[in-house]
């Protein structure tokens, strides 16, 4: 007996299947025979793909700075599965674990290097708040939800200190299990060449199509040999839109030099989620449609590249026996003008719109589709 069914789902392939759901988990896909308490008919109309993940939010609720809900950036636009890019360290790592176990999103954390999180905009200034051993003692307390740790390398962040805590946190990584690292880029110092020579093979460089002048682009329109060379040792790209942390015309160079992310991320919180330029990761992923990707490359994004690059193992694929988290959404034609954080505007012809998400084998609306009155029978 199955949890719940959902009929003609199309994949972003194309293809259309039945999704069944038992206990948490995904139970059967193709063609679904057999009995379920509950079944939803989405008759080819709706896509569906695997859960999305979003790489790089802000959801400590007590953050004093960059604080979210996570249910409202997460189930409520459809994202399954938020993490938290470094708003907490390991001062106050058990408060943000124990306030996320009441969200019907999956949460995740990325414990900033800096002990005391993201109380201030320069966790990094003052190098006694690099703790390796308490911060040993954090992963080693939860094992399971910090997935990685994060390191903000721009100017404000680290004060006089230049690029000396990437060191610290390179070691924090080796001692660490080798946990996939985060790095923030800003405005410089420190140089993104001295950022990106000292990022190996699974770590992820986060603003990759910022607009300031540390960005992947030399003056001339070129993506910098430094960031060639990061990207084939393995180093990876990931959005985190933010508030000021992407801009069109950069993205726009790279992917038309074939640099696409490897991730597409919002760094949403409450503040670029209710006044833009954020507003939710669908919106951000629309952007990468007008941007020239395509429907399956942005999904790729949210979905495999995310739980790869986070080693989220039983997550990001449509395969029996892994969790169950699903999301609905519609490809609309909408003429849409968009803004990236530079206040620069494009004009894009689909938008992504998240209506409903199977979490855990568990089935919810989005506002959007609250609001639609979607899948009302
Ligand atoms: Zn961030």
């Amino acid at each position: 007996m199955y949890d719940l069914i959902l009929r003609n789902a199309r994949l972003v392939d194309d293809t259309v299947i039945d999704i069944a759901l038992k206990d948490g988990k995904i139970a059967a896909l193709g063609e679904v025979t057999g009995e379920t308490r509950a079944q939803r008919q989405l008759n080819g109309e709706y896509y569906v793909s695997a859960g999305w993940i979003d790489s790089h939010v802000h959801c400590y609720p007590k953050s004093p700075i960059y604080h979210d809900e996570p249910d409202s950036i997460g189930i409520h636009t459809g994202v399954t599965t938020v993490v938290d890019a470094g708003s907490t360290g390991a001062d106050d790592i058990d408060e943000f674990y124990a306030l996320t176990r009441s969200a019907q999103t999956d949460v995740y954390a990325l414990l900033n290097i800096s002990r005391v999180g993201l109380i201030t905009q320069n966790e990094l200034s003052d190098m006694a708040n690099i703790d390796k051993v308490a911060a040993r003692d954090a992963v080693k307390r939860y094992p399971d939800f910090i997935v990685g740790i994060k390191a903000r390398m721009s100017s404000s962040v680290v004060g006089a200190n230049g690029i000396k805590p990437l060191a610290y946190a390179k070691a924090i990584q080796r001692e660490n299990g080798d946990l996939p690292l985060m790095v923030h880029i800003g405005n410089n110092p420190p140089d993104l060449d001295e950022i990106a020579d000292l990022l190996s093979s699974g770590d992820i460089i986060t603003h990759c199509y910022n607009g300031k002048p540390n960005r992947i682009l030399t003056p001339a329109g070129e993506l910098r040999a430094s960031i060639v060379s990061a990207i084939q040792r393995g180093v990876r790209l990931d959005v985190g839109h933010g508030t000021a942390s992407f801009s069109f015309e950069v993205a726009k160079i790279a992917i038309g030099k074939g640099i696409l992310p490897h991730t597409i991320s919002s760094d949403i919180y409450c503040r670029n989620r209710i006044n833009g330029p954020v507003h939710s990761l669908g919106v951000v992923m629309s952007k990468f449609l007008s941007l020239g990707m395509s429907l399956p490359q942005v999904i790729d994004c949210v979905t495999i590249h995310a739980a790869d690059g986070l080693r989220l193992a039983n997550k990001g694929r449509l395969s029996v026996g892994l969790d169950g988290d699903l999301t609905i959404f519609a490809k609309r034609r909408r003429l849409t003008v968009f803004t990236d954080s530079e206040n620069q505007t494009l004009q894009g012809e689909q938008q992504l719109v998240a209506l409903a998400a199977v979490r855990a084998g568990k089935w919810f609306l989005t506002e959007k589709g609250k609001e639609e009155h979607a899948f009302d029978l």
